[in-house]
């Protein structure tokens, strides 16, 4: 066997190259353990690789980053493709190890396939896991030295397993070189990518990050400062795209940004940010810097519904900060809308319309773009909204009723289906069952129809996992992941609330 960990990313490699992730592990394992790496890509039904990549099933080591739900029939493919055995149990190598923000949540989806699933933050645990490429005995007798170690789900002796997180984010490595190989250009241009920070402490009650990721961890300018200048003159580059959950929620955010705008004279790309947080400044300097688009996500025009949702943000606020932002130069702003809330009314479907009216009047006598982006609420694990269930027709009638009124004004709108949203939220509310599913579904592809046939084989149906659920409900995950931040108590009660805001009974809301 060679001595070599194989790197899989279920997607193009120029969307690889954006993810911070893919860097972040492929070359902590290479540049700092020393132990050769060979990334793979899925592309068009096919993997690809740079660097005289040998036959994937020849390694005994794989690591898999799954950033979506919506990949895991990808890694399946992935696996296929390559000819290795795609059931676990089956398995006798490589050790495939798979981690990403929608396992940490609930890993059971690919307990059939992946061998160890990563529960939290990689940090912890990769210098463990990549010894296991000098384990050339037994798989089951490699992973048993890992049986007592927080962060690592074994999916064939499953036990509650505590997520792992890094606690200072100033000490742990960030990757200077970038691997941008293959003259590909990446998804969102070449850059440096640098995080500000991890996790996010403002609790919106639908956010699979905002819950998974605790507590909110920020680098200091002196950290970001360093590497902003180190990562740009290694990768010759001109740019630095900022990664975050919200990123002016780190107080040396501001700096950052200007020291790369103003002092350093780069391109600035800065991910989603909090309406509350945009100021006039802010938002000069992000546009100083070369942006010339903003997203910003009011989820909602209503109130009520912000309120549910924990995250209230006035119409009036919106609309002060498009001005401030064409103002200050930003040529177009993406609103992320969030549609089809169970106990939503026509009031607040018409309070949404009236924001985005307002926006793009607005925007309009300022000779800037407004795009909308409309996106169904889609129930995550390990959130409040874990038992809420995801009822198609109901989100297909309330999508079909906000876009038709957003297309009256003559916005320029992007949607997700109701179709798209139901398979997300099979994929991520799923449990061990749905692995068979996901494995055939990899294997032969599909679409909507195939899946349903694929459930019915098997004697299960989209309602079996997506039909919602009483509170007093255990869902399988709580049974395997331990979050020492979030117990299912304090889920319970934020779905209470949430029920209790949009007049929801909650002992028979769901009857
Ligand atoms: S502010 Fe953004 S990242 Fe933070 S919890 Fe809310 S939606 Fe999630």
């Amino acid at each position: 066997m060679l001595k070599a960990v194989g790197f899989f990313y279920p997607g193009p490699p120029h969307v690889a190259y954006s993810s911070l992730a893919f860097h972040m592990i492929g070359n902590y394992i290479s540049d700092v353990l020393k132990v050769p790496v060979y990334r793979y890509f899925l592309e068009e039904n096919d993997i690809i690789s740079f660097d005289r990549a040998p036959d994937p099933s020849k390694l005994n080591l794989i690591f898999v980053s799954i950033p979506f739900e919506s990949l895991y029939p990808s890694v399946v493919e992935m696996l296929y493709r390559a000819g290795i055995q795609l059931f676990s149990k089956k398995r006798r190598q490589p050790i495939v190890i798979g981690g990403g923000p929608p396992l940490s949540a609930n890993p059971l989806p690919l307990k059939e396939v992946l061998d160890v699933i990563v529960i939290g933050e990689a940090e912890p645990v990769l210098d463990d896991l990549v010894d296991l490429v000098d384990c050339n005995i037994n798989k089951r007798i490699c992973l048993e030295g890992l049986s007592d170690k927080e962060g690592l789900f074994l999916t064939e002796e499953p036990n509650l397993t505590k997520q792992v997180y890094v606690k200072d984010l100033n000490k742990v490595w960030h990757p200077v070189k970038l691997y941008l190989k293959g003259g590909i250009e990446p998804i969102w241009g070449r850059s440096y990518l640098l995080e500000t920070s991890r996790g996010c402490g403002r609790g919106c009650r639908f956010c699979l990050e905002g819950f998974t990721f605790r507590p909110p961890r920020y680098r200091s300018f002196e950290v970001l400062r360093n590497l902003a200048i180190k990562g740009i003159n290694v990768n010759r580059l001109t740019k630095i795209s900022f990664y975050s959950l919200s990123f002016f929620d780190n107080p040396k955010a501001e700096d950052i940004l200007a020291f790369a705008v103003n002092d350093l004279g780069l391109e600035i790309s800065v991910p989603s940010m909090r309406v509350e947080t945009l100021t006039p400044g802010r938002l000069r300097l992000i546009a100083r810097g070369g942006q010339r688009s903003i997203s910003i996500a009011p989820e909602t025009g209503s109130c009520r519904i912000g309120r549910a949702f924990k995250k209230c943000i006035e119409k009036d606020l919106v609309i002060n900060v498009i001005e401030e932002a064409i103002e200050a130069g930003i040529r177009s702003v993406k609103l992320y809308l969030i549609a089809a809330v169970p106990g939503e009314n026509d009031k607040d479907l018409n309070e949404t319309v009236r924001l985005v009216e307002l926006a793009s009047k607005k925007i309009r006598t300022l000779g800037g773009l407004l795009k909308v982006s409309v996106n169904p609420l889609i129930p995550k694990p390990y959130t409040p909204l874990q038992w809420l269930g995801f009822n198609r027709k109901f989100v297909e009638k309330r999508l079909r009723e906000l876009v038709k009124a957003l297309k009256k004004i003559g916005v320029d709108i992007r949607v997700y289906g109701a179709k798209q949203a139901q398979i997300q939220a099979l994929l991520a509310l799923g449990d061990e069952r749905l692995s068979n599913i996901i494995v055939d579904w990899g294997v032969k592809g599909g679409g909507f129809n195939v899946i349903n046939n694929l459930l019915r084989k098997r004697g299960l149906s989209i309602e079996t996992y997506l039909d919602s659920k009483d509170p007093n409900y255990e869902p399988p995950w709580h049974k395997y992941i331990f979050n020492e931040f979030v117990d299912i108590n304090l889920l319970r009660k934020e779905f209470k609330a949430f029920l209790k805001i949009l007049s929801l009974d909650d002992t028979k809301w769901n009857s």
